[in-house]
C-alpha cells in the first residue's frame, strides 16, 4: 500500500501505525508483541496532564524560516509557540546564522464563531500575516474548535493562495483526533510534502537530510569529514531548502518518531533513501549509522576513517567514564524512539538500564523496512526489565521510580525532571536532542551523568523538604497502573 497519498491529511498514528499509549512489561515482550501485531493498549480513567498533536505540529510549522503560521483556534492552543522563538534564536546564534522569530497569528475562535463559522476571520488573519510578515508561505494550523465546527480549510487555503500568489499550507492537527501527539509531526510534514517540496531537478549526491529539532550541530563534525553536507530540517532551513529536500542523497534523523512518515514518503515519492540503521547514539549505533551512510552515498572508506579516528580520540575518556559509572542504575523517560537512543548511549558507558518510560509506542512503521530502534535496542541491550508506555502521567512514573530506586533519572521532557529531585534521585534533563549524538555524545552524557551523581546529597535534602501532591493511599498502597482500564490494539483491525 502506498505511503504517500495526495490528499489533504495523513491518517493519525493510532489508525496508521496502531500506536499505543499504555503498556507495562519488558522491552522484549513489547517488541515481540509489536512484531506479532498485537499489544493491549489500555485507556486511562484518570489523566493528570497531556499534550496535543497541534503542539507537535508547531515544532515544524513555527520553526520554519521565512514563513508564518496562522493558528485557526482559540488563543490558548498556540501558547506553546513562544518557546520556539527562544530555541530558534539560540540555535541560530550557536551556528552563526541570522536569528529569526516565530511569525504566528491566531484567529482567536470564540463561542459565537462556533455557531456562525470563522472562515472570514481566517481569511482576514491570513491577510494580516501577509501584511506583517511578508512570508514566502503561510501554514494554517487547525485546532479542535475549527475541526468540530467543520471549517472548510481547503477552500480558504485555495482561495487565499490565488489571492496572495504563494502557497497556503493547511496542517490538520486537531487535538481531539489523536491521543498520539506525534501524529502532529506527520501532519506538519504532510503539509510540507503536499505544498512545498518539489520534485528533484537534479540530485545533490553530497547532501544528507537530517530531521531534528534545534540543538547543537553534532552531525556536521561527523559527516563533513566524509565530504557530506548536512541539511537540517526544519529549524534554520530556508524555503528553498524545503523545496529541494527531494534532491538529497539520503535522509536520516535524531529519532524515527519524528521522521518516520516524512522519510518514508520522501523515499517512496522521490527516491531519497531513508537510512535504515538506528541514529548515531552510543558508540556501536554510531559505527553502524556511519557505515550505512557510507554505503548509501558511496563513501565507505571515508566512513571507516571517521569511525577509526573518533573511536581512537574518545577511547580513553569513555573508558574512564565507564570506570566511574559502570553498574549504576539509570531510568529514562522520553518520547518513543528517543528513549531507545538514550538507552543505547547509556549502555556505551556501562550504565545499567533499569527501565524506560516512553510516551507512546508505534507498533508498526509506514515502510516495514524502516529503521526500528526498538529492534536494535533489544538486540544490543537484551531485555529491558521494566518497560512502560505512559503518555506523561507523573503520578504513575513516580511510583515506578520509588520502587526501582535508580541512581539517576534521565528526562527528555521539561516538567518531568523536577520529579526526580523531589524523590531524591539525581536527574538530568536532555533538552538538546542532538547533544548526546555520536562518539563525543557518549562522553557528553557520561560527564553529565557523573556530575549528576555528585548531586545526590543535595537532591536527598530537597526530597526531605518536598511535598508531593499525592495521598498516602496513592503513594503507599495502590498499584501504579490502577487507573488503566479496557481497550486493545491490534494491527489490521
Ligand atoms: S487543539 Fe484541542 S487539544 Fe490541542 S490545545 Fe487546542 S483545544 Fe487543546
Amino acid at each position: 500500500m502506498s505511503i504517500w497519498k495526495d490528499i489533504s491529511e495523513v491518517e493519525v498514528r493510532e489508525r496508521r501505525l496502531h500506536s499505543i499509549i499504555s503498556y507495562n512489561g519488558t522491552g522484549k515482550d513489547l517488541h515481540e508483541k509489536a512484531k506479532a501485531g498485537y499489544a493491549a493498549s489500555l485507556d486511562r480513567s484518570y489523566s493528570q496532564c497531556a499534550s496535543c498533536a497541534e503542539s507537535c505540529a508547531s515544532t515544524i510549522t513555527a520553526r520554519t524560516k521565512d514563513s508564518a503560521v496562522v493558528f485557526h483556534s482559540p488563543v490558548g492552543c498556540n501558547a506553546t509557540v513562544i518557546n520556539f522563538t527562544i530555541g530558534i534564536r539560540s540555535v541560530s546564534l550557536s551556528r552563526n546564522k541570522q536569528p529569526y522569530d516565530v511569525q504566528s497569528l491566531c484567529t482567536n475562535i470564540q463561542e459565537k464563531d462556533t455557531i456562525f463559522g470563522a472562515e472570514e476571520k481566517l481569511r482576514q488573519t491570513i491577510r494580516e500575516a501577509d501584511r506583517r510578515f511578508h512570508p514566502k508561505f503561510i501554514y494554517i494550523s487547525t485546532s479542535c474548535a475549527s475541526g468540530i465546527i467543520g471549517e472548510n480549510i481547503e477552500a480558504v487555503a485555495d482561495e487565499m493562495e490565488e489571492e496572495l500568489g504563494y502557497p497556503i499550507v493547511p496542517v490538520y492537527c486537531e487535538g481531539f483526533k489523536s491521543k498520539i501527539w506525534s501524529s502532529g509531526f506527520d501532519a506538519g510534514y504532510h503539509g510540507l510534502l503536499r505544498k512545498i517540496v518539489k520534485p528533484p531537478r537534479k540530485k545533490q549526491e553530497d547532501l544528507v537530510n537530517i530531521f531534528a529539532f534545534e540543538g547543537t550541530d553534532t552531525f556536521t563534525p561527523l559527516l563533513d569529514r566524509m565530504g557530506l553536507r548536512t541539511n537540517y530540517f526544519v529549524a534554520l532551513a530556508s524555503p528553498e531548502q524545503l523545496e529541494t529536500m527531494s534532491e538529497a542523497a539520503c535522509s536520516t534523523s535524531i529519532c524515527e518518531t519524528l521522521s518516520l512518515y516524512v522519510a518514508s514518503a520522501l523515499e517512496e515519492r522521490f527516491g531519497v533513501p531513508e537510512i535504515k540503521s538506528p541514529p548515531p547514539y552510543g558508540t556501536d549505533w554510531t559505527d553502524t549509522w556511519l557505515r550505512e551512510i557510507g554505503r548509501v552515498t558511496g563513501r565507505e572508506k571515508e566512513a571507516e576513517q571517521v569511525i577509526a579516528e573518533d573511536r581512537e580520540r574518545c577511547r580513553d575518556e569513555i573508558e574512564d567514564l565507564r570506570g566511574k559509572l559502570e553498574g549504576k542504575k539509570l531510568y529514562i523517560t522520553a518520547g518513543d524512539a528517543f528513549g531507545h537512543n538514550l538507552g543505547n548511549t547509556a549502555r556505551s558507558l556501562g550504565v545499567e538500564l533499569v527501565g524506560i518510560t516512553s510516551l507512546h509506542h508505534d507498533l508498526m512503521t509506514d515502510n516495514p523496512a524502516s529503521v526500528n530502534s526498538m529492534d536494535a535496542l533489544v538486540e544490543t541491550a537484551g531485555d529491558i526489565r521494566n518497560f512502560t508506555i505512559c503518555n506523561l502521567q507523573p503520578y504513575q512514573i513516580i511510583k515506578i521510580l520509588k520502587k526501582l530506586k535508580p541512581d539517576f533519572l534521565l528526562c527528555r521532557h521539561n516538567g518531568m525532571n523536577a520529579l526526580g529531585a523531589k524523590i531524591g534521585i539525581p536527574t538530568l534533563f536532555e533538552g538538546d536532542a542532538n547533544y548526546s549524538c555520536g562518539y563525543l555524545g557518549v562522553i557528553r552524557l557520561g560527564r553529565r551523568l557523573y556530575e549528576a551523581l555528585q548531586t545526590r546529597k543535595l537532591v536527598e535534602n530537597i526530597a526531605r523538604h518536598a511535598e508531593l501532591p499525592y495521598s498516602d493511599w496513592w503513594m503507599n498502597e495502590s498499584d501504579p497502573f490502577y487507573f488503566l482500564e479496557g481497550g486493545t490494539n491490534e494491527q489490521g483491525n
